[in-house]
């Protein structure tokens, strides 16, 4: 039999967590990769092709994993004026900092030290609103992550756009020139309801219906929130939205910290889907989303950690353990988010939410090969009895030994190829300085 030409071939992985409908577990097998797809996943598959092999003994591989929100930019901002009370920090802290700094530098700058953590910890897609999106379009240009990414759009001035008309017709631009790019996924990012007026909420709704592009919007983070909607609509957040119209299965909500049981219902008839950010809302003191009670009622849950400011790290398996051990504790009960759900959240189900799951969220063949590899050689992940539970239970970010975006290898043996990581340390101390000066 001839061997046929594959571009990497992934052999004699220990476990291979597909994530696919039935959850199929594949043990001692190998992935094949050509063109940026997977091509084939089995038993013995390195017999039937030629290629570079890389052998992955003691090693998990799982889809890659998708950060449902961040702000990529804000790891410049990682750990600055912590502990405060949340109008201190972001009136004192923050807004001033944002305020003088926000730019392409600042924003290309962060996003880099951003992806290479992100990679470093087997994200391969993250979502991200903030402002010069181009620099963050860039960033992914030279390192080959995945981002699906959307302008903050406001009624007050922003570092893009002096008014929320000009900030959906950059977006509009933005969109045409990414729509067909398999790296850059433009996306619609009105900034939330209390910080829109419907009018501008429905203007953006409209541009995301025209591409077909993600609506990411943040809906009912805190109760400061919830306040503000219902003294200004009469009507919670979620149900202010509906009212308006904007509201679909494009629709990607960070937080919904406080929804009410008829929103939930509301969220699973319209398929919004939710990016649950538990450590982001832990820090801030924001609240506790429900998030067992909507996935319980057909919400398709992602996790996101937000901005590095208010989380303080990207790692997305912390993420997902914070978040499966939060809501055990918060249900008390121990059945809650098993570690398989934790998982999905992190993959099939993240790519659900960002409209995606036909290109990535599970290791299936004709799926992009976007691929993490676990290594669990180590003291710590042994004995290993599941190797769910070990991963969301056990492992850390620092335990993902591979990374792969579509068929290329960008971390290796722990190691991410495609950024310097002096570099990025370098640079993010140039930047403290300056942002240490303001309060100075
Ligand atoms: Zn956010």
């Amino acid at each position: 039999m001839a061997l046929k030409l594959a571009d990497l071939i992934l052999t004699d992985i220990s476990y291979i967590l597909t994530m696919n409908e039935n959850l199929t577990v594949i043990e001692d097998s190998d992935i094949v990769i050509k063109d940026g797809k997977i091509v084939d996943i089995g038993k013995n598959k390195k017999d039937e092709y030629f290629g570079r092999t890389i052998t992955c003994k003691n090693k998990i591989a799982l889809p890659g994993f998708i950060n449902t929100h961040t702000h990529a930019a804000m790891t410049l901002l990682r750990g600055y004026g912590s502990d405060n009370p949340l109008k201190v920090w972001l009136e004192e802290y923050i807004w001033p900092a944002e305020g003088k700094f926000v730019s392409y530098e600042f924003v290309y700058d962060g996003t880099e030290i951003a992806v290479y953590e992100m990679l470093r910890t087997g994200t391969t897609t993250f979502v991200d609103m903030y402002f010069y999106e181009n620099a963050v379009a860039d960033v992914i240009r030279k390192t080959g992550i995945r981002g699906v990414l959307a302008t903050g759009i406001l009624d007050f001035p922003t570092p893009g756009a002096k008014t929320p008309e000009e900030g959906i017709q950059k977006t509009e631009e933005f969109i045409q020139q990414y729509k067909d790019d398999m790296f850059v996924f433009p996306a619609v990012g009105p900034h939330a309801p209390y910080t829109c007026s419907p009018e501008t909420l429905k203007k953006a709704y409209e541009l995301s219906e025209k591409y077909g592009v993600l609506y990411h919007i943040h809906i009912a983070e805190t109760e400061f929130e919830v306040k503000t909607v219902k003294e200004k609509y009469g009507k919670t957040p979620v149900e202010h939205l509906d009212s308006i119209g904007v509201l679909s299965g494009k629709t990607l909500a960070a937080h919904m910290v406080y929804p009410t049981e008829n929103e939930i219902e509301i969220l699973a008839e319209r398929e919004v889907k939710v990016a649950h950010c538990p450590e982001s809302n832990l820090k801030l003191a924001s609240g506790i989303a429900p998030v067992p009670k909507m996935i319980e009622k057909g919400v398709v849950v992602g996790i996101g950690t937000d901005g590095t400011a208010s989380n303080d790290n990207l790692d997305i398996i912390g993420e997902i353990a914070t978040s499966a051990k939060l809501h055990k504790g918060v249900n008390k009960d121990p059945t809650v988010l098993n570690a398989k759900e934790a998982l999905l959240m992190a993959t099939r189900w993240g790519a659900e939410a960002v409209g995606m799951s036909d290109l990535i969220g599970s290791l299936e063949e004709g799926k992009l090969a976007d691929i993490v590899l676990i290594d669990v050689s180590q003291p710590h992940l042994n004995p290993l009895y599941d190797p769910y539970t070990q991963i969301v239970h056990s492992a850390t970010g620092s335990d993902v030994d591979t990374v792969i975006v579509n068929g290329e290898i960008k971390v290796l043996n722990k190691e991410v190829l495609v950024l310097d990581k002096n570099y990025l340390i370098e640079k993010a101390n140039y930047w403290k300085k300056k942002i240490e000066e303001i309060r100075k």
